[in-house]
């Protein structure tokens, strides 16, 4: 890897009770859009986890007792300085994740402060229940408490966006957090750290500690004093991580991967419906645990639907990420890209055809980038359902489409993966698409939508793609223990 031409290096710190900590050793951190290495990140362990979870235990009497005004409001000042630096922050997490510019400003970090506002809100409107039993003269009710230390670890994805999506639920319920990023992208992380103070959030409410996921969240994971840990990231890992914890019984929530389907019916509004499917599939690179990676059509509409996707894939434009007129940014990393690319070769092995895209048409690339790790939107065809690219998890810029027949067959096509996050049907006979969503085996079913979303309600995957559900109510559950209390009067 070359150094990014003698510039200083960004130097991130652990933070810990409120205070920047250096660390003993770090790792580098790429820009994805370069190939250079521009950062270095805290390689915490132990020690640096150890140190934190003593800061958020200290932190946790003081803001546990806290009223949810208190807190809401402190929550929704963060929300505040965060947008004050939108700008900045949607530049960090470009050059820091390889996504472009317009996604970091329109999609990443507004979605990172609504999630502060967001439970800031929500955090004041829940009750609790009470049921009375006369004859025995008792009443009864829950009560709610938060349950302490969190421990909550995040993907290198959509990086402020699922950390804030945890962190803000976890403290605005009155825990005190141990937070570890992705590795691989810190910076926004850290930037948030800046914040805190100024927002009112006292020292070792938020603590965030940088790191591998071997090192830093295996330490989180088996620490005793972290009853819970909220985790997004792969299903292997979460394999893991449910391992290493096992011993100490601790409440975990697991937000996974996907191997989404998209259900085209012979009456729905292809007008709508492609240009929407494309960036179902290649919004962030491919990189979302919710993008489309196998499409289903109806045979009738079948080669229609083929040719204006291709051609609507085609338009868009992958280079620079800070360049606004692009579409698609960097992939993450050189492995990942090689995984990608390798996904594509398999599948052309098993002749399936690739329509556009990876080893078709060529990438021009401006010179800074010729390093960088990108790969263009892939379209591939005629693939076997049991074909890898079919059943695994690609998380890249490639999706599968494929024919079918009738409602009953591409039913049980879709389901017919380990996976089970999300889905998306599209017609215009309401009577199916209700039929289709009730049987579809997925946490998430979008009809004639990609992506619409109202924190409110659960979030979350069946199968491998998780266990729990995130959301107004079902964050505020995980993040709380609940209390049966009975009254005899
Ligand atoms: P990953 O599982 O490799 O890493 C996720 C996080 O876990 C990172 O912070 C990593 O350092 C940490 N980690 C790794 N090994 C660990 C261990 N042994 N103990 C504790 N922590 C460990 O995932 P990734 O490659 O960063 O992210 C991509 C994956 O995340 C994809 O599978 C994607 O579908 C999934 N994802 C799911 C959702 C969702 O909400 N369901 C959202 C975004 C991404």
């Amino acid at each position: 890897p070359t150094m990014a031409h003698s510039q200083a290096l960004l130097v991130l710190e652990n933070f810990i009770g409120g205070k920047f900590v250096p660390c003993s050793s770090y790792i580098d951190s790429y820009n994805p859009s370069t190939g250079d290495v521009y950062c270095r990140v805290p390689d915490s362990g132990k020690e640096e986890v150890e140190a934190a979870v003593k800061a958020a235990k200290d932190a946790f009497p003081i803001w546990s007792s806290k009223s949810p005004l208190e807190r809401s409001q402190i929550l929704n000042k963060l929300a505040g300085l965060i947008e004050h630096d939108l700008e900045a922050f949607a530049q960090a997490e470009s050059k820091d994740q390889g996504k472009t510019i317009t996604f970091a400003r329109t999609v990443d970090i507004p979605r990172a402060v609504h999630n502060f506002r967001f439970f800031a809100s929500s955090i004041l409107h829940h009750v609790t229940e009470c049921t009375e039993m006369p004859a025995m003269g008792c009443v009864h009710y829950t009560s709610r408490a938060p349950v302490g230390v969190a421990g909550l670890i995040s993907p290198w994805n959509l990086p402020l966006y699922l950390l804030t999506w945890k962190i803000a639920p976890a403290i605005a319920c009155g825990n005190t957090v141990v937070a570890k990023p992705s590795e691989m992208t810190s910076v926004t992380a850290w930037m948030m750290c800046k914040l805190l103070e100024k927002a009112g959030v006292p020292p070792g409410v938020v603590n965030v500690v940088f790191g591998t996921g071997a090192k830093a969240g295996e330490a989180l994971v088996c620490h005793p004093d972290v009853p819970l840990i909220s985790f997004t990231g792969s299903t292997l890992t979460a394999q893991r991580i449910t391992e290493r914890s096992a011993p100490h019984c601790k409440r975990l929530s697991l937000e996974l991967g996907g191997k989404n389907p998209a259900i085209i019916f012979d009456d729905a509004d292809l007008s709508q419906c492609i240009p929407t499917t494309v960036r179902s599939s290649f919004a962030n690179q491919g990189e979302i645990c919710l993008c489309t990676s196998r499409i289903f059509v109806q045979r009738g509409i079948y080669s229609e639907f083929l040719k204006r996707f291709v051609a609507e894939a085609k338009k868009w434009k992958t280079g620079n990420p800070s360049d606004p007129t692009v579409d698609v940014g960097a992939l993450i990393s050189k492995e990942h890209l090689e995984k990608v690319r390798n996904y594509v070769k398999k599948a052309q092995a098993e002749g399936a055809r690739v329509l556009c895209g990876e080893g078709v048409d060529p990438l021009a690339l401006p010179p800074g980038n010729q390093k960088g790790y990108f790969m263009l939107p892939t379209v591939i065809a005629e693939v076997k359902d049991e074909s890898c690219c079919m059943q695994e998890e690609i998380f890249g810029p490639v999706t599968c489409v494929v024919a079918f027949d009738t409602e009953e067959e591409v039913i049980k096509r879709a389901n017919g993966v380990k996976y089970g996050l999300a889905a998306t049907v599209w017609s215009s006979n309401v009577g199916r698409v209700h039929r289709v969503a009730h049987r579809l085996q997925s946490g998430l079913v979008w009809t004639n939508c990609w992506l619409v979303r109202d924190l409110n309600l659960p979030f979350g995957g069946m199968k491998a793609s998780g266990i729990g559900r995130e959301g107004a109510k079902d964050s505020y559950e995980f993040f709380t223990e609940v209390k049966t209390i009975t009254i005899k009067h």
